[in-house]
């Protein structure tokens, strides 16, 4: 059934025009189930589809409802579905693969060339009243989890899978770069994974405030393009070079620093995603010291980890939520997360907690 407002949708028509406006009430297919949706995060590429109608190679052709970081409640099943029933709260997990190519096969399916990823143009995403999923994707949370926790597993399973990638186990000395949501989800990984201390860099003091408020052992404000003055900050805040970094800013001095502070044989995950091209990498220098450089890409397998480390208590992702907006506000919601003053933005579809 739905609302009173049908399927309201928040719909990107073209750059800078965002509307919301009511959509078909999608009936769930096979193995996929329809979800009475009731929080989604704005991530920095919605903001950037919403800005420059690209993010990326991705191009808005044509109008798409934005969202990808989302939980919501089971309304519907499909034929076949047996994982769920009407009424379970789910996260739901947004990339769906084909399951059947060489990558899928390999278990490494967030690299599968065919993945349909909400709100990732020409699909659409999940900021609506109603939306359809694949019902091996949604994730259900138990009773004490919230639908706002659900919702950050997404961001929070980069972090996780970062930190997977960086190895990172008990006593760890880890560099994170960029302290965005996802420099702090990577952060709080980090910790739970067994960090014994953490740094965080960032340009912005405020952010720097948040990031020791919610966990971080140390902070350092960048204050120069000099990598070296950088990294003998970092060296002095842990007393040693990191083990491992994870750079989540993109940009290329931070870039620069990663590679440089990283201590010989340690490794530097490249979360962050900059101009394709950087102009000074140091990275003879990197590869003399045997320091690996691995890429990321969002996760894979990693929402169970999230989930139960969200459950177990052993994160706090509902830190991360600075703004809270009614479905109605979109656009407001939009632009307090334009404006880049808070952490996570979540719009509420629903009432549900
Ligand atoms: P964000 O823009 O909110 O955060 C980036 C932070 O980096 C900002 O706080 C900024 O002040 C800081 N920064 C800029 N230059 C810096 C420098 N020289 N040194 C230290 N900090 C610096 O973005 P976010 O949402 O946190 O995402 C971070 C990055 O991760 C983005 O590039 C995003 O595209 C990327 N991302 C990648 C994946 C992936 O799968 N690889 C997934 C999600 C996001
Ligand atoms: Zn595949």
């Amino acid at each position: 059934m739905a609302g009173q407002d049908g399927n309201l949708s928040a719909v990107l028509k073209r750059k800078d025009e965002l509307v919301l406006e009511n959509t078909p009430v999608p009936k769930p297919g096979k193995n996929e189930v329809q979800i009475r949706m009731q929080r989604v995060g704005i991530c920095g590429s919605d903001v950037h589809y919403l800005r420059h109608g690209r993010c990326g190679p991705f191009i808005v052709e044509a109008p798409m409802i934005l969202g990808h970081e989302s939980s919501g409640i089971v309304s519907e099943l499909g034929e076949g579905v047996t994982n769920l029933k009407v009424g379970d709260r789910v996260a739901i997990e947004p990339g769906v693969p084909c399951r059947v190519c060489s990558f899928c096969k390999d278990g490494r399916y967030h690299l599968c060339p065919d993945v349909i990823f909400c709100a990732t143009p020409p699909v659409d995403g999940s900021l609506r009243r109603y939306y359809t999923h694949a019902a091996d994707f949604c994730f259900k949370i138990p009773d004490h989890v919230s639908l706002d926790e659900a919702a950050l597993l997404e961001p929070l399973s980069v972090g996780v899978h970062a930190c997977k990638r960086a190895n990172i186990t008990l006593g760890h000395k880890v560099l994170v770069c960029g302290a965005g949501p996802i420099g702090l989800v990577s952060m709080l990984s980090a910790k739970a994974m067994g960090a014994a201390e953490v740094v965080i860099t960032d340009l912005d003091k405020k952010r720097l405030a948040k990031a020791k408020e919610i966990g971080a052992t140390y902070t350092v404000q960048v204050d120069s393009k000099d990598p070296k003055i950088v990294a003998k900050k970092v060296e002095d805040a842990l007393g040693a070079m990191p083990d491992a970094t994870i750079e989540c800013s993109g940009a290329e001095p931070s870039i620069q620093l990663a590679l440089r502070v990283t201590r010989s044989g340690g490794v530097v995950v490249l979360v962050g995603l900059g101009p394709n091209e950087m102009t000074t990498v140091p990275l003879v220098d990197a590869a003399v010291r045997e320091v690996d450089i691995r890429g990321v890409f969002r996760y894979c397998n990693d929402y169970p980890t999230a989930l139960s480390m969200v459950a177990s208590g052993q994160v706090n992702v509902k830190s991360l939520i600075t703004h809270n907006f009614d479905i109605k506000q979109t656009v407001e919601a939009f632009e307090a997360a334009r404006m880049g003053n808070g952490i996570k933005v979540m719009i509420h579809c629903g009432q549900e907690k």
